[in-house]
């Protein structure tokens, strides 16, 4: 998510061997298996089941039973499945570099490999029993009747797919579909020249990525800011039609299948696995760009208060004040689940058991993987990976992966198997709702204006890198995929145009313009690898906006019967389809209202940023 996210600037605190961080700091993993000979064993009794259930092929038509059978059976696998996974993979994330342990993990992805073809045969050959006759089997047979929504949503997405010599030819064609993102990333990466800037104290910087966001980040010298951005955009000005040329790959690729399946439109094709109506992106991207006053105000509030005669894209993220306060993790530990007070106790109580649970794994260690995540494992409590470096950027995502474990938690507790996932669409809500919570709460009790300062601005970074970044580049990924499928040629200076025409409607005077801005487009990673993915991020932010509006405000009854229905959301899992069990939550992605609620509330953060400048500096 941390797509356009600043830079961490803070140092580290010193990095100890594993054996030398104290064990409730440490995750356990024998809740998953007692140890490896108990892996062994589940990795076997996996291959038992997968073997079993290759064996069934040819009676889905034998009746109810077999269908059942069939299924029980399946969320066996993927129960058992988890599990040998995650022992696996995160034994090898405390360190990578043991070998032993990453050949173990390969050996869980080749069975998995295995696991699809074995099971291959299932899907279709359920869709050639009439839907009629498998509902009159759900209604006869209450313990079949719990996959009525997994078998119906088979059939729903039965519409687009082809006859067999369709099928066919369209999976040899797949071979060809990652071509334009390889190519994409070894121009962009492997073979990339880095440019070399000279800083203003006479340094020379490599301009890596990271090199690149950390200098935006924390260097306080326009001067340098501004040559960095040049020398890095170069880069992208130098191949810009090879760029160009990758991205028509791209859009046309993405014309290709939806015509082929049959899709009037490629937004439609994307929208269709989790039954989005075209109009919640069309009107989140209307909704946005008619709500990017508070955005204006929050860049020329920025120019003011760094002093800045002009104000540019490269000005965005340096900080407004300098705090380095550190935040241990055991004062952490109390706040999170006070911060969550909002949701009722029971959830504070369960709170309090993930994070005395074991299942946390602190710090950073010598050869443990970066960043952070929660990781479902069904049957046990969710792990989460952190790297704890004691700044306020650890803070906050802890908070974040702390909403995911929660909503893994509730939905592990009230759906049976086969819903107990959810899909990205609803899986960002939580984390951010939790960040927001953990802000209000972390606002209430700063005392020194300077972290005031830097915690609305750690909140209104969220939402412009979050929100406003990501629906302007779903605008864009629509607006290219429309001249595709209007027939129109797709150049450099058409994309770049239309990039650098958002930004404008974006940001109108708030920014002085750079010519080397127009080619962003082609640096960013999204649009080659996942096309019309990053407005989820954007719905998930809107949806959290609202409902913290509905458990924060109103009367005393109203707010109680916000926060049911924020649990119902994440007890419902994947039952449904997300934009159903959102509705139920009291968001409908669908009206503008709900898009308003992220821009009422960078609004209103935006004015409380201002006050406490104007407090700091009379
Ligand atoms: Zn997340």
């Amino acid at each position: 998510m941390d797509l356009l996210a600043p830079a961490e600037a803070t140092a580290a605190p010193p990095l100890r061997d594993r054996d030398q961080i104290a064990d409730r700091f440490k995750w356990n993993l024998t809740s998953i298996f007692e140890g490896w000979d108990a892996w062994q064993a589940g990795y076997l009794e996996l291959d038992g089941k997968i073997a079993a259930f290759a064996a069934l092929r040819g009676t889905l038509d034998d009746g109810p039973g077999s269908l059942l059978g069939a299924l029980k059976l399946r969320d066996e696998i993927g129960q058992l499945a988890y599990k040998v996974w995650y022992f696996a993979s995160l034994w090898y994330d405390q360190d990578q570099r043991d070998n032993e342990i990453n050949a173990r993990r390969q050996q869980v992805q080749i069975l998995f490999a295995k696991e699809a073809q074995a099971t291959a045969w299932f899907d279709p050959e359920l869709l050639m029993i009439p839907l009629e006759s498998v509902q009159q089997w759900l209604s006869r047979e209450p313990e079949l009747a719990v996959y009525r929504f997994a078998i119906e949503d088979l059939y729903r997405q039965q519409e687009h797919v082809l006859d067999d010599k369709g099928e066919r030819l369209l999976s040899l064609s797949s071979r060809f579909s990652s071509s334009p993102n390889d190519a994409y990333a070894a121009l962009s990466t492997a073979d990339v020249k880095h440019p070399v800037v000279r800083l203003s104290d006479g340094v020379e910087v490599t301009l890596t990525y990271g090199q690149y966001r950390a200098i935006l980040a924390t260097n306080r010298n326009q001067a340098d800011r501004a040559a960095s951005f040049r020398e890095f955009h170069t880069v992208y000005e130098q191949s810009v039609n090879t760029y160009a040329s990758l991205y028509n790959i791209v859009l046309q690729r993405d014309w290709f299948h939806s015509q082929a399946r049959g899709y009037s439109s490629t937004l439609d094709a994307a929208l269709h696995g989790n039954n989005i109506p075209p109009t919640v992106v069309e009107n989140l991207i209307a909704a946005t760009k008619a709500g990017t006053d508070p955005l204006r105000r929050y860049h020329r509030l920025r120019k003011r208060a760094l002093g800045l005669e002009r104000y540019h894209s490269y000005d965005t993220s340096i900080p407004l004040v300098d705090f380095d306060r550190k935040y241990p993790y055991e004062d952490v530990l109390e706040w999170l689940p006070a911060s969550v007070a909002p949701l009722g106790a029971e959830y504070q109580r369960l709170m309090r058991e993930v994070l005395g649970g074991q299942s946390i794994d602190v710090y950073e260690n010598p050869g443990k993987r970066s960043g952070a995540y929660s990781a479902p494992v069904y049957g046990c409590q969710p792990y989460m990976l952190l790297n704890y470096n004691d700044t306020l950027d650890a803070v906050f995502t802890l908070a974040h992966e702390m909403g995911h474990s929660m909503h893994t938690v509730l939905s592990h507790a009230h759906q049976p198997f086969v819903y107990a996932g959810y899909t990205i669409f609803v899986a960002e809500v939580p984390s951010t709702l939790s960040e927001g919570l953990f802000l209000d709460f972390m606002l209430s009790r700063a005392t020194d204006e300077r972290e005031r300062i830097v915690l609305l601005q750690h909140a209104i970074d969220g939402i412009v890198g979050t929100f406003y970044t990501q629906v302007m580049f779903a605008d864009y990924e629509m607006q290219a995929h429309r001249l595709v499928e209007q027939g129109k040629p797709i150049t450099a200076d058409v994309l770049s145009e239309i990039y650098f025409g958002l930004l404008q409607a974006y940001h109108g005077d708030a920014l002085d313009y750079d010519p080397q801005s127009r080619v962003t487009w082609a640096r960013i990673p999204h649009f080659y690898s996942t096309p019309y993915y990053v407005y989820q991020y954007a719905t998930c932010f809107a949806s959290s906006a609202e409902i913290v509006k509905q458990v924060a405000g109103g009367d005393p009854a109203s707010r109680a019967s916000a926060v049911d229905r924020y649990l119902t959301l994440l007890k419902s899992g994947g039952s449904d389809h997300p934009m159903t069990l959102l509705q139920k939550a009291g968001v409908d992605l669908s009206r503008p209202e709900t898009v308003r609620a992220v821009v009422d509330q960078l609004d209103a953060l935006v004015t409380r940023l201002e006050r406490a400048l104007s407090i700091l500096n009379p």
